[in-house]
């Protein structure tokens, strides 16, 4: 199978515990990893936007 879509990876980017984050996150939409494996795909990149008026 080939998949055409591939906007962003689908599997997190784990990082490891740093200064900021405490555990397992991903680098990619931040998502700390479970430790029993039931890990939803990556959803890609998180956008914090503010609008006007908010
Ligand atoms: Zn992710």
């Amino acid at each position: 199978m080939a998949e055409a879509k591939k906007e962003f990876p689908k599997r997190h980017q784990w990082a490891p515990p740093n200064g900021v984050v405490r555990w397992t996150h991903c680098l990619v939409c931040g998502v700390i990893q479970r430790r029993d494996g039931h890990q939803s795909a990556c959803k890609g990149p998180v956008k914090v936007a503010l609008r006007d008026g908010q």
